[in-house]
């Protein structure tokens, strides 16, 4: 994206800003691909919006995979640590990380120390899964804060998810007394958004984030969200995307996902499916993270009931919900049978 295609979508979001008073907060998203490819533009946009007379309060954000962190980069980061917010993509210290992103070595301390609540996020992908609980431990043995969430677009098959399920069993007890943190982390959380269906393509979570989102592509046309851009789709899928999609109000659930235990919790993104079939309308997660899904469901679900087990055993009384959402579990995991036997 050129420099004044940049301020020629800010400026006309601005305008738009100042006749709508629903608007208390706005985020400035830089988005990749990997964004410090394009640091001029990032540097001259930022330094153009804070020259910028914006009363709505905001926030300018870049996720980067910190690979291309050059002198210039930190120093102009370090300069504007309180006026923009970096968050680092990285798998983990050791195996994980490179295997699925780098063996470049991450200066991961530099976005710890300059924006300690930005968590770092580590993608799984199931042909490292086997490290799991390595990364977790050596992250957590440095107080690193870290998110964890299952990688789109890639096909999970019934071992992948028995390894996956058993590395995550072999967490369950270092996070039984960190309840808050293994939610925080997204390892032992259900996300209990909605799944997407019933709402219309604009109003889509933006990964389970916000609805209300506005993505634009490297020429300046809008997109859906980011993954109905040129560089995931093609320029063409883009507008056709833009311009036949955004107002379609529901999707059919898949016949397979129907009668699934954990339909609320497996996140449908219609961008994977455009890229994966060419069609919002056939399920890419069914082909891809399906099994992953179910496998953490099955973690969670016994992350759970051992933390009843727990509460029992120090003689505390379960509440309604308690006993409710323990039955859920042990439902589930009579219903999803575990993978770990195809290890
Ligand atoms: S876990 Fe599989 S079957 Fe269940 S909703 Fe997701 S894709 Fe469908
Ligand atoms: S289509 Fe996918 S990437 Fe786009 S907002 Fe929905 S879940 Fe997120």
């Amino acid at each position: 994206m050129s420099v004044e295609t940049a301020k020629k979508i800010l400026l006309n979001e601005l305008l738009q800003l100042k006749t709508d008073n629903r608007t208390k907060f706005f985020e400035i998203a830089f988005l990749g691909g990997e964004p410090f490819l394009n640091f001029s533009v990032i540097k001259t946009i930022s330094e153009w919006i804070w020259k910028q007379n914006i009363i709505i309060h905001y926030e300018i954000t870049v996720r980067t995979n910190g690979t291309l962190l050059s002198k210039e980069i930190k120093e102009w980061l370090l300069k504007n640590k309180k006026r923009i917010k970096v968050g680092l993509s990285m798998d983990g210290l050791s195996e994980m990380n490179i295997f699925n992103r780098t063996s470049i070595s991450i200066d991961w301390k530099f976005f710890y120390y300059n924006w300690p609540d930005e968590r770092i996020k580590i993608v799984l992908f199931k042909d490292s899964i086997q490290y799991l609980k390595k990364t977790v431990d050596e992250m957590n043995d440095l107080y690193i804060p870290f998110y964890v969430e299952i990688g789109e677009g890639f096909l999970w098959d019934t071992a992948d998810a028995g390894v996956f399920e058993h590395q995550l069993l072999e967490l369950v007890s270092d996070y039984i007394l960190k309840a808050d943190e293994a939610v925080a982390c997204g390892l032992f959380s259900f996300n209990q958004a909605d799944f997407f269906p019933k709402h219309k393509m604009t109003d889509i979570l933006f990964c389970g984030k916000s609805n209300n989102i506005i993505a634009y592509d490297i020429d300046g046309s809008p997109c859906i969200c980011h993954l109905f851009s040129t560089p995931v789709q093609s320029y063409d899928v883009a507008r056709n995307s833009w311009n036949n999609l955004r107002d379609v109000h529901s999707v059919p659930m898949d016949p397979q996902c129907i009668s699934c235990p954990v339909q609320k919790v497996c996140k449908t993104c219609f961008g994977e499916n455009m890229r994966l079939y060419n069609t919002i309308y056939k399920s890419a997660a069914i082909n891809t993270t399906c099994n992953a899904v179910k496998a953490k469901s099955r973690v969670c679900a016994y992350y759970y009931l051992k933390c009843i087990e727990n509460k029992i055993e120090s003689g505390n009384i379960l509440s309604k919900e308690e006993r409710d959402t323990a039955i859920k579990c042990i439902n589930l995991l009579n219903n999803i049978p575990t993978y770990i036997k195809e290890i």
